[in-house]
C-alpha cells in the first residue's frame, strides 16, 4: 500500500459569496452555507500537510456544456439587475429571493416564457427559496469552478488524488436550475471534464447527507457517467423531497448508471459504510476509469443539517473503501457545517482516499 496525499485546490474568490440568510418556511433565518467553512476546512488541511495550490483560470466552456448557458448568464448578472431595480432600497431585500416559481403545475403545459422582471426571473432559474443570491455570489460560484477544473488538471496530469476546496457547493444544480445553496455543479462539471480528457466512463460518488439530485439530473440518460449517492431518506422528510429514492436508477440510454441507497434517520457508521460498499461494487460494475467525489461532510453525527450518525472513524473508512478502486480520484468539497469538526472530517477522508 502507498499512500499520496491530495493535493489541494483553493480560492480566495469562493470565500465571496455571503449568503446574508435563508429563507426557510417564510422565515428568514441566518444560514449554514458561510465563508467561514471553507477556512475551517483549508485549515485542517494545511495542519494535515497537504500541498495547498490557488485555482487557475479556465474557460466557459465544460460550464456551458454541462449548464444551460441561461442559467449561467441569469447567475452573472442577476445580483446587477436586483440592484438596478432597486429592491435593496424598496423593500430592502438585500439579496435575490425568488418569490414565484414556475411549477409544471402551474404552467399546465404552457412554454415556460423568459420573464422580463428580475423579481420573476429569480424563480425561474432558482427552485427554492434557500438560495439567495448577494454581490459576490456569481465570482464565488464561478471560482468554485475554476477550483474544480484545477483539480481535475492535477489528475488528468497524472496525480492520483486531488481535492477541490469549491465554495459554495454544487450538488442540487440541474442543468437549468439552482437551489440547495448551490449555484453550478462542481462535481458534473468535473465529470464532464474527465469524460473530455478522454476518460470513456467515469463514477461520481456522493457522500453528502442529502442527495445529489442535480447530479443526478445532470447524467440521468447517459450510460457513461454513473452516479451512485448514499443519504437520508428524502422519503423520510429531508431535502430535497422530491428526488432521492432507490427506484430512480436512470432513463434511456442511462437507465442502470444511476444509483441510490437512501438510509433512515439515525443510521449509523455500519449502514452507512454497507451502503459505500454497495456504491463500489456499483462502480467496478460500471468500468469507471476516474472518479469523482462529492465530499460533504454533513452526514457526520455533529452535523446540524442531517440526522445520519456517521463517525470521524466512518468517514476514513469510506474513504479507504473508495481508494481501493485504484482509480484517479477528484475530490470536490459539498456540503458540511458544524464548523468544529467539518475540517477534520475532510482531512480524515482524504487520508482514507490516500491509501492505494
Ligand atoms: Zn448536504
Amino acid at each position: 500500500m502507498s499512500t499520496s496525499p491530495a493535493v489541494v485546490v483553493r480560492s480566495d474568490a469562493c470565500l465571496l459569496h455571503v449568503p446574508g440568510a435563508e429563507i426557510w418556511v417564510g422565515v428568514r433565518t441566518p444560514g449554514t452555507e458561510l465563508p467561514e467553512r471553507a477556512t475551517r476546512i483549508e485549515d485542517a488541511l494545511r495542519r494535515a500537510g497537504h500541498a495547498v495550490v490557488d485555482a487557475v483560470g479556465h474557460s466557459d466552456d465544460v460550464l456551458l456544456r454541462v449548464h444551460d448557458p441561461r442559467l449561467v448568464e441569469h447567475l452573472r448578472t442577476v445580483w446587477s439587475r436586483w440592484v438596478e431595480a432597486g429592491f435593496p432600497v424598496e423593500p430592502g431585500q438585500d439579496r435575490v429571493v425568488p418569490y414565484l416559481m414556475p411549477t409544471a403545475g402551474m404552467l399546465d403545459g404552457l412554454p415556460e416564457r423568459e420573464p422580463t422582471a428580475v423579481h420573476a426571473a429569480a424563480g425561474r432559474w432558482c427552485y427554492d427559496t434557500m438560495t439567495l443570491v448577494g454581490p459576490g455570489t456569481w465570482e464565488a460560484a464561478r471560482a468554485a469552478v475554476d477550483v474544480t477544473l484545477s483539480a481535475v488538471d492535477l489528475v488528468v496530469g497524472g496525480e492520483p488524488l486531488a481535492y477541490g476546496l469549491a465554495r459554495p457547493p454544487g450538488h442540487h444544480v440541474t442543468k437549468a436550475a439552482h437551489g440547495g445553496s448551490c449555484y453550478l455543479n462542481n462535481a458534473g462539471i468535473a465529470a464532464q471534464a474527465l469524460r473530455d480528457a478522454g476518460h470513456g466512463r467515469v463514477a461520481i460518488v456522493d457522500i453528502d447527507a442529502h442527495h445529489g439530485n442535480g447530479t443526478q439530473a445532470l447524467f440521468y440518460d447517459r450510460a457513461d457517467v454513473l452516479y451512485a449517492s448514499v443519504h437520508v431518506d428524502p422519503g423520510a422528510g429531508w431535502f430535497p423531497h422530491y428526488a432521492g429514492f432507490a427506484d430512480e436508477t436512470g432513463r434511456d440510454a442511462g437507465l442502470g448508471a444511476n444509483l441510490n441507497v437512501p438510509l433512515a434517520e439515525g443510521a449509523p457508521d455500519e449502514q452507512w459504510l454497507a451502503a459505500i460498499d454497495r456504491i463500489v461494487d456499483a462502480v467496478a460494475a460500471h468500468g469507471a476509469t476516474a472518479l469523482v467525489v462529492s465530499l460533504g461532510v454533513d452526514a457526520a453525527a455533529a452535523d446540524p443539517e442531517s440526522p445520519l450518525q456517521v463517525s470521524h472513524d466512518g468517514y476514513e473508512s469510506a474513504g479507504r473503501r473508495l481508494a481501493a478502486l485504484g482509480l484517479p480520484t477528484v475530490a470536490v468539497q459539498e456540503g458540511g457545517y458544524h464548523l468544529d469538526t467539518l475540517g477534520d472530517l475532510v482531512a480524515v477522508t482524504l487520508r482514507g482516499l490516500a491509501e492505494r
